[in-house]
């Protein structure tokens, strides 16, 4: 805008509410995502990865939680630990430490389910492709995304009684969750996303044994 001078006597809102956002959004520092992403692989910008992840993700709630994991607060066992020691650090499933990264995407339990995507789209998907979105794969960012929130929605809903003992019954949840989703998606017209939520259903459920 250099020297001019900008009336905002007439502006909406919004305006103003966007100046502040602007003011308060810092990008996320992703350098503990160093401890997950292998030495070797790029991250990529920062600018990359919210667009990915944050600025084309359908639904609010999911880019919300999506920012969260970007910038690694979301509720696992060792970030609540810290204040509440009667929580357990650990996972009940495997023993390892209940990091972020272990519920959403490295846990044996859950692992099977991203296997199972990435046999399915035929992608090789890797930790990078899950955690920091694929590029101009919209639909498939958002369905990734999708998945993610339900395991970790089911995590915590969970954690203290025995629903999600196999991974049968969290890909029991996650297929219902999936199914749901792909007929809101049917009924905002975004037929491209329904057809790939309601067929990754149908994959997660075929490996239901
Ligand atoms: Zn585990």
């Amino acid at each position: 805008m250099g020297n001019k001078i900008l009336d905002i006597s007439q502006k909406p809102s919004k305006f103003y509410y966007q100046l502040l956002v602007n003011m308060k959004c810092e990008p996320p520092n992703l350098a503990h995502w160093k401890t997950v992403i292998p030495r070797d692989v790029e991250i990529p910008s920062i600018d990359i990865i919210m667009q990915q992840k944050v600025m084309t993700i359908k639904e609010n709630k999911l880019a919300e939680f999506n920012y969260k994991l970007l910038c690694g607060i979301v509720s696992c066992g060792m970030l609540v630990n810290k204040w509440k020691p009667d929580i357990s650090s650990t996972c009940k499933f495997c023993n390892e430490n209940e990091t972020q990264y272990h519920i959403v995407y490295l846990c044996p339990l859950v692992s099977d389910i991203w296997r199972c995507l990435s046999e399915k789209t035929q992608r090789n998907l890797t930790i990078v492709d899950i955690a920091l979105g694929i590029p101009q794969e919209r639909n498939l960012n958002n369905l990734i995304s999708q998945i993610a929130f339900s395991i970790h929605k089911y995590w915590i809903i969970h954690t203290n009684d025995h629903v999600i003992a196999s991974k049968r019954n969290l890909k029991y949840l996650i297929f219902h969750d999936l199914m749901f989703k792909s007929k809101v998606m049917k009924a905002i017209e975004e037929k491209e996303l329904s057809d790939l939520m309601f067929n990754s259903a149908n994959w997660i459920q075929e490996t239901i044994t």
